[in-house]
């Protein structure tokens, strides 16, 4: 087997050149090819180029095939709360050790929730059980679908290969930003759902853990939608937004504390500017441009997050009177927008109580305030950066025209937005414009307000990631604090799903 690194192509020119470089090193042809890294190179805008590494061989190559070890003894019952990436992959893991789990959800399936998030759209009708935030596929359904991640576990990998096994492009196992876009997500969900269905699994929706019982220090039963059922083991993947499952939990007893997370604004620019900025001309040869950018002018640390080049901001709501933003874009990303989250460090002492909850109740106050500055049906309030920056309201929008599904209506940041955010966002972003001149452009839009970024809390676990003083509950994924993102989450899923398994060896 040959593995050549350093390979290069320039924008527009095609991949099978690589081939035929590897066939004459090989001076035969290749019966096995493959891209193992794909990264574009853009430091030099005169001299863009995509740089690979391939490996090929002669011969016809198979690469081993995972296995896994099956529990001998009786079937456990195993009940997992939450059908987002920590969930699903939580359930195809037990699978694949022989264990049934049964996947409990309280939103819709992925198709009749995605109508549900159409209709709220359209009617300003929330469904506070089947929305962005809740149903099959969890959080990261309705989004990009970036899968890039900052923790650099060894699961990584399995996450993205069992993406591809389920449909997902096969590009994203070797691109070094890889995205799926949820055109290509909704999808991949329905495709584990038949897994978990044909291999013995168990899916109900709009089933809701709304108690536990837990008996000296251990799990003894859930309740679903009020109903008893007896457990072995229950795993929390309940996402960051499940407020009412947090409150549950801490009634019964679970260890929890608050998170530092992050919030601010979407922000909003056109994509070709985007583009011409990162890339030059040359961005017409190109995949839409991203940015990532980090600002420390201001007194709190400012962060762009969840860029969706050519994408939307999408009316992320799961409570009423509440407004949520978030970015979403399918595979193409061929929308005319560039969104990404703007956001500012939020500290502890922000929330203005030691309550373990006092996270939740500071984002429930921006996401009211943000409702009602936009005069409520879930418009948002938007503000534009050049307005933004002089300290006047807007009053009409110039070359951006915001993407926000639900309708907005223009009203200062100031207005939902703590004044220690709003100030650290008028001085980032002038920084942030010097490292990307269009990122300060006066016509780009802010729309209110991200308050989602991550999880307020965190239930306490151990190395044996059960819930700290209670056997039998694994906390796990973004909600419960352990993860950021959806390939952070879906590993953390498959860890809980090892640790069950293990005991039952
Ligand atoms: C619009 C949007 C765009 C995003 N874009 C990206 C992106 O591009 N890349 C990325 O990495 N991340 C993205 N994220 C974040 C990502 O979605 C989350 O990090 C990820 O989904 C977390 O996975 P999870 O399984 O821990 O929780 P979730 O995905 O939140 O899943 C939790 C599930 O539990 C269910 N649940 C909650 N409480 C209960 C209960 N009591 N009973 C039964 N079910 C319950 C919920 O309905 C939900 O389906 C995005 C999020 C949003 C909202």
């Amino acid at each position: 087997m040959l593995t050549l690194t350093g390979l290069t192509l320039r924008p527009g020119e095609s991949e099978d050149k690589l081939l035929a470089l590897c066939e004459r090193k090989l001076h035969a042809p290749a019966a096995h090819f493959r891209i193992l890294k794909k990264s574009l190179d853009a430091r030099d805008k005169g001299a863009i180029k995509w740089v690979y590494t391939v490996e090929c061989s002669k011969k016809r190559e198979q690469l081993p095939a995972r296995t896994y070890e099956k529990i001998k003894g009786e079937q456990p019952r195993v009940v997992i709360v939450g059908a987002g990436p920590a969930g699903l992959f939580c359930a195809v893991r037990l699978l694949r050790h022989g264990i049934r789990p049964i996947l409990i959800e309280r939103g819709r399936p992925v198709e009749a929730r995605e109508e549900d998030i159409l209709t709220f759209q359209r009617t300003g009708v929330l469904n506070t059980e089947s929305n962005v935030q809740f149903g099959e596929g969890g959080a990261g359904t309705f989004s990009d679908g970036k899968l890039n991640t900052q923790t650099n576990s060894p699961l990584n990998r399995e996450v993205l290969e069992t993406f591809v096994e389920f449909g997902a492009p096969k590009e994203i196992a070797y691109l070094s930003k890889p995205h799926i876009g949820s055109d290509n997500l909704k999808k991949v969900v329905a495709n584990i759902r038949g897994f978990i269905l044909g291999h013995g699994g168990r899916i109900f929706y709009e089933s809701k853990l709304t108690g536990v019982d837990i008996k000296g220090g251990k799990l003894s039963a859930a309740y679903i939608n009020g109903t008893r059922v007896e457990a072995d083991d229950l795993v929390l993947a309940i996402g960051h937004s499940a407020r009412d499952t947090f409150e549950m939990l801490l009634a019964n007893g679970f260890q929890m504390e608050q998170k530092e997370f992050a919030a601010g604004v979407r922000i909003e620019h056109l994509q070709e500017e985007i583009g011409r900025a990162q890339y030059g001309e040359a961005f017409r040869l190109l995949p839409p441009a991203d940015y990532k950018l980090v600002s420390h002018a201001a007194e709190r640390a400012v962060f762009s997050f969840c860029m969706c080049p050519g994408g939307v901001v999408i009316p992320s709501a799961s409570e009423d009177a509440g407004v949520v933003t978030n970015g979403m874009s399918n595979f193409a990303r061929g929308g005319p927008n560039a969104n990404s989250a703007l956001v500012v460090q939020v500290k502890r002492e922000d929330f203005g109580s030691d309550h373990p909850l006092a996270g939740v109740a500071f984002q429930r106050e921006m996401e009211r305030a943000a409702f009602r500055a936009a005069g409520g049906m879930f418009r948002a309030p938007v503000q534009l950066v050049g307005d933004f920056l002089d300290g006047r309201e807007s009053s009409r929008f110039k070359g951006v025209l915001p993407s926000y599904a639900r309708g907005t209506a223009f009203a200062p940041l100031e207005s939902y937005l703590p004044p220690v955010l709003a100030n650290s966002l008028r001085t980032a972003i002038p920084d942030m414009g010097r490292l990307l001149s269009a990122f300060k452009a006066p016509d780009a839009v802010l729309t209110g307000v991200e308050s989602r970024t991550s999880s307020p809390v965190r239930i306490l676990r151990g190395e044996d990631m059960q819930a700290a003083g209670i056997e039998g509950v694994y906390p796990c994924g973004e909600g419960c604090g352990y993860a950021g993102g959806i390939t952070s989450a879906a590993a953390d899923g498959i860890r809980a799903a090892c640790a069950i398994a293990r005991k039952h060896f």
